[in-house]
């Protein structure tokens, strides 16, 4: 048995002796998914610069440079399949799972069929018209996307995706529910997010300090491994959830 054998049997004993668990994903649970992150290999932000294409301000003075960001999400994002950590998590929801806080925007909990979901970010899957506030359903205006025109209201203004911006308020109940979650938790699963971005990464102190343990899931360290993080499972999240869920059938 090497370390990792010994750290999975941690970390599904923690999953099992765990009356209420939360959950916190970021876009490191979707790239088996097909879905890119922004930071590291392959991420977004290698193409894209994030200060010049996703704030509001560039939204509101220049939409066909924010669009040209968009398109590539919703493109990815559109047809994607939850992968079986997804299934996990659902599965998980018999061993407490009841809260599952996502800063992803892919909609992917949702379609895997997860119960309770709080997505702090918003989502790609919807759009708001940024003059009256109509919103609607990405897929239907896809056509358009996809050909690269702008989507617009019949009242004439644009269309945005409900997804939050750099320089966005997030949803105050939602942040406030996911507070709440991470407080009330003795257990927080912290799955492929790199714990920098506010005030998401805030949640896992949150809980720690309210006594819960910290169960962290990741490819690579994160500021949080060394710090809060009782338990560390290094590898991919579609594996390591399996491996937690196969002991409990
Ligand atoms: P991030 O892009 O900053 O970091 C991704 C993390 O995932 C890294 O720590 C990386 O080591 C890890 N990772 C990569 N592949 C993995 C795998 N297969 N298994 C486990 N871990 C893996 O992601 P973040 O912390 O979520 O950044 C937050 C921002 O990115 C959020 O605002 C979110 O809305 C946005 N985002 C979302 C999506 C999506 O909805 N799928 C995609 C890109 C970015
Ligand atoms: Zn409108």
């Amino acid at each position: 048995m090497d370390e990792s054998d010994e750290e999975i049997d941690r970390a599904i004993e923690a999953v099992g002796s765990a009356d209420k668990i939360a959950v916190l994903t970021g876009a490191g649970m979707s790239v088996e998914s097909g879905i890119a992150p922004f930071r590291g290999e392959g991420g977004l932000w290698e193409k894209f610069d994030a200060e010049e294409y996703a704030t509001i301000n560039t939204l509101h003075k220049n939409p066909e440079k924010s669009w040209e960001l968009f398109k590539v999400q919703i493109e990815e994002v559109i047809d994607a399949e939850p992968h079986e950590g997804y299934d996990a998590l659902v599965e998980l929801e018999k061993k407490g799972v009841d809260e599952v806080i996502t800063q992803n925007v892919d909609g992917l909990h949702e379609k895997a069929g997860s119960s309770d979901v709080l997505e702090l970010h918003g989502t790609l899957l919807e759009l708001s018209c940024i003059d009256c506030g109509n919103g609607f359903r990405t897929r239907d205006h896809f056509s358009d996307i996809s050909e690269g025109k702008i989507p617009k209201c019949e009242c004439g203004g644009i269309m945005r995706p409900d997804a939050a911006l750099f320089g966005e308020q997030l949803d105050p109940s939602v942040m406030e529910r996911s507070l709440y979650a991470a407080r009330e938790s003795d257990l927080m699963l912290v799955i492929g997010t790199s714990a920098v971005v506010q005030p998401a990464a805030s949640l896992p102190s949150m809980a720690k300090r309210s006594g819960a343990d910290i169960l962290e899931i990741n490819l690579d360290s994160t500021p949080l491994t060394q710090s809060i993080s009782d338990i560390f499972l290094k590898g991919k999240a579609a594996k390591m959830l399996s491996y937690l869920v196969d002991e409990f059938d």
